[in-house]
């Protein structure tokens, strides 16, 4: 039995069942490369879901964590910590921000958003006004509050009754987003493009829209860019590429280079909600993750990943646009920087399978649609080897029909 195998076994016995996990053990990453127990090597296309935006291990972060892990681990909330209040200057001084509030996840970010909108509301405009409106086909995390936010009947079925005050309507469609808001509704959460989803953008214009309803009906705009911000669309938030802002913006995924970590940016007004003993985190802002992510951040912002990201999104897309062009099962190619996703007419799985056995990771969302969010910092070497290898693997699946 081999190494990889051996683990597969003891992991069924012991590990939650909640994944339905690909044969592969990791156990080592450099850059866009992916090492499993038997000394295979993969090129990864997944990166662990939009979080190694720098690759494995990138150096920066390493070399971070490794003098952050040898000063100060872990130190409670109750005192002040210097990398946590740089990072919050940093990402308020490239955002709308004012403030920060750190915490350990994506789902994690979205509560503390969820709560604030809820008290600015309860605070602003009385009781009763709580409703948040999210998309149809979003995802804001498995928590039983982040559940009850996205916008997928899947993803509650068996676990209601859940956290009441969410509406959803469909992604990209101003008339039933106004149809959607009443006087019971204080705020709009989305994602700028969801990932979970099937890699859909906001139409030109549909944020900007969103944005002015919001101020007519004094509701709080939240744009979740747990998968979608530190970079992935080609500027440091996607909300920039269009001409909004929103009052609170969620990040959880890259911001660190890899280590857990979330963050709620919301502006001083809303911000300020928060009073202390409202909401907390015994992990959030650790000194060892907020390092971690001083580094990465400089590293995005400061070393051409971002025009990386751009150019290596513009080569892949037009790699993926030409081979779907060949294929009668394979559709349109969406998606911005280098968050890309191909929609097929067929169900996904069979690619991603194939992929991995020829040492090419990806993944598929919404059953039909193939995710690729290499690392930004991913080389036209290495689109072209992922593309050597999707060819034939195209090929191959038209011709078993
Ligand atoms: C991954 C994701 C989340 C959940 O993040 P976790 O860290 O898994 O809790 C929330 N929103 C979006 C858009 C995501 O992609």
């Amino acid at each position: 039995m081999s190494l990889s195998q051996s683990w597969i076994e003891r992991g069924n016995k012991h590990i939650a069942t909640t994944y339905g996990r690909y044969p592969l053990v990791a156990v080592r990453g450099e850059g866009c490369w992916l090492w499993d127990a038997d000394g295979n090597k993969y090129l990864d296309f997944l990166a662990g879901v939009a979080v190694n935006n720098l690759g494995h291990c990138h150096p920066k972060v390493v070399q971070a964590l490794q003098e952050q892990a040898a000063t100060l681990l872990h130190c409670s909330n109750y005192y002040h910590i210097p990398s946590q209040i740089e990072l919050a200057e940093k990402l308020c001084e490239h955002s709308f921000g004012d403030r920060v509030f750190f915490c350990n996840s994506g789902a994690e970010a979205n509560e503390a958003a969820m709560k604030l909108v809820r008290r600015h509301s309860a605070e602003n405009h009385g009781e009763n006004r709580f409703v948040v409106i999210t998309a149809l086909a979003s995802f804001h995390g498995r928590t039983i509050g982040t559940i009850s936010a996205t916008g997928q009947d899947a993803v509650r079925k068996g676990f209601t009754p859940v956290v009441p005050g969410f509406r959803y309507v469909p992604f990209g469609d101003m008339d039933a987003m106004r149809q959607a808001v009443t006087k019971e509704v204080c705020a709009v959460m989305l994602e700028p493009v969801q990932g979970e989803g099937g890699i859909n953008v906001a139409p030109p214009g549909y944020l900007k829209a969103v944005r002015e309803l919001c101020d007519e009906h004094n509701l709080l705009l939240v744009f979740d860019e747990v998968q979608v911000g530190c970079g992935r669309t080609g500027k440091l938030f996607a909300y920039q590429h269009d001409e909004v802002e929103p009052d609170i913006m969620t990040l959880a995924k890259a911001l660190a280079g890899g280590p857990p970590i979330g963050a709620m940016v919301a502006r001083e007004a809303v911000a300020a909600t928060f009073v202390p003993g409202t909401h907390g985190s015994t992990f959030g802002g650790n000194p060892l993750v907020t390092r971690a992510a001083l580094a990465a951040l400089d590293t995005l912002i400061n070393d051409g990943v971002l025009e990386n990201c751009v150019a290596m999104g513009a080569y892949l897309r037009q790699r993926l646009e030409d081979l779907a062009s060949r294929y009668a099962f394979a559709g349109e190619v969406r998606g911005r920087g280098l968050i890309l996703g191909l929609q097929l007419e067929i169900e996904g799985a069979i690619f991603v399978k194939k992929a991995l056995e020829r040492n090419l990771l990806i993944n598929c969302t919404a059953g039909k649609v193939l995710r690729f969010v290499p690392p930004l910092t991913v080389t036209r070497a290495e689109i072209d080897q992922a593309m050597d290898i999707l060819e034939p693997l195209f090929k191959e699946v038209s011709q078993e029909g």
